[in-house]
């Protein structure tokens, strides 16, 4: 398997003489087997390039575009993807909306008039859009399986493989946890990762020959930037090293940060790596630059054409918002309300099962310290009745000492957000647990 890089930026395109050597556009990775299959990754602008590149090379042409999300960054170069402007090239888009609108309204939106000359159906190419989430999907014999991460927007990582060949993409995603494993564990295995999100992220990474991986931040800046949805360099190398995974390359640069940084932060990566035991090879993705993963002993599957389950992102959903502080509730309440969910609201625990029992929510967003039954009681009783095993109920809260997460965990909690939250982070993973009943 091929794999170059055709932007590596995140944010902002940042062309100009600090960032020659890794490049101004933003993130767009092009996949190809041995086979000659293609997949392309994003679609910022780095896309344009490869546009240009592609309708040279043939007349008639099958492509597939995984998108990690809608922001601007993945998405700047797809009204100036040549190959969109010849009626014999198939496109398929594949991407997660995260909002009310389905996948083809946010595209459609993105080149309509008051934004770009050329309109998305005035394009002659054969166009079409899938709607996924998390699930497992072929596209002619390369398998892919989508992930929810932890971005401000549902985001999807993909795990990619072909024969013996596997590449995880992970852009943009935040840690769930300020760090990975108990900090009184000497020598740390999978079970010893603090945040449930974190454990499922590494298993995803697992065994992996190459992770292209979100690493905008240091840990330094990380600490500043929480909320922001992005990853630190050493959380990158962390959660490979757990992983197993053979080569990080790191990307979504930050738009201010130049080539003398970046190289420095890849040594410092590589140091860190090292430092952890691991023979992990780190390096930051440069733009127009290749790898080569060799391929071997690859039993080719039958071509099958791409088939997705479609997924409603428009989740019309009740939730319960439990919270003793009326500001709060009412912050919370108005952050949901805008999404379009119906909000119960309970300001205590026993309220909170009453409305549990006698409303059905389909998601309980639940406070810790609350006088008289605390949030941790409120789920132990939840989780103690057949009925509420499958409920998702996130715990949103000041509490974020280690002990406190694991506390959350071991009694059965679905997810653990620290207070304070921001807006877009909330509704993320909000509608992540809500679009994706599996895999709890
Ligand atoms: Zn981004
Ligand atoms: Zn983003």
């Amino acid at each position: 398997m091929r794999v170059k890089f055709w932007g590596t930026r995140g944010s902002i395109p940042s062309p100009g003489l600090r960032t020659l050597r890794y490049g101004g556009n933003t993130i767009c990775v092009e996949l190809r087997t041995d086979t000659g299959q293609r997949l392309i990754l994003d679609g910022g602008t780095g896309l344009r390039e490869l546009g240009r590149t592609l309708v040279q090379e043939a007349d008639a042409l099958d492509l597939n575009i995984l998108i990690s999300h809608t922001h601007w960054d993945h998405t700047q170069g797809l009204p100036f993807f040549a190959p969109m402007n010849r009626p014999e090239n198939r496109i398929i888009i594949y991407a997660t909306s995260g909002t009310d609108k389905d996948v083809m309204e946010i595209f459609t939106q993105q080149m309509d008039y008051a934004n770009f000359p050329v309109s998305l159906e005035e394009r002659p190419g054969q166009i079409a859009f899938r709607e996924i989430g998390e699930e497992e999907f072929t596209i002619g014999d390369i398998r892919v399986q989508s992930c929810f991460v932890n971005h401000t927007i549902l985001t999807l990582g993909y795990r990619i493989s072909h024969g013996n060949v596997c590449i995880v993409y992970v852009t943009d995603h935040e840690p769930f946890a300020p760090s990975l494993y108990h900090s009184n564990r000497v020598c740390p295995d999978l079970d010893d990762i603090v945040h449930a999100g974190d454990r499922r992220h590494v298993r995803f990474l697992a065994g992996a020959d190459l992770v292209i991986h979100d690493a905008q931040f240091t840990a330094a800046e990380l600490e500043r930037r929480r909320g922001w949805g992005h990853s630190s360099l050493e959380y990158a190398v962390e959660v490979c090293v757990a992983a197993g995974v053979k080569q990080l390359a790191f990307i979504h640069h930050d738009p201010d940060r130049s080539d003398e940084e970046l190289e420095r932060l890849e040594a410092a990566g590589q140091a860190y790596a090292r430092q952890l035991g691991s023979e992990l090879k780190v390096f930051a993705a440069a733009e127009g630059s290749e790898i080569e993963l060799p391929e071997t002993g690859i039993a080719l599957a039958t071509p099958v054409l791409a088939q997705t389950p479609s997924l409603d992102t428009r989740v019309h959903a009740r939730i319960l918002v439990v919270d003793d502080e009326p500001a709060m509730m009412q912050y919370l309440s108005m952050v949901l309300m805008r999404d379009g969910y119906e909000v119960l609201q309970a300001s205590n625990g026993y309220e909170a099962l009453t409305l549990v029992r006698e409303r059905s929510p389909d998601l309980v967003l639940l406070d810790v310290m609350m006088p008289e039954m605390d949030g941790f009681q409120v789920l132990r009783e939840l989780r103690a009745s057949e009925e509420f095993q499958e409920l998702p109920v996130i715990i949103l809260t000041a509490l974020t000492a280690e002990q406190d997460i694991v506390r959350g965990f071991e009694g059965g909690v679905t997810d653990y957000i620290d207070k304070p939250v921001t807006p877009a982070v909330l509704r993320a993973r909000v509608r992540r647990w809500l679009v994706s009943r599996e895999n709890r």
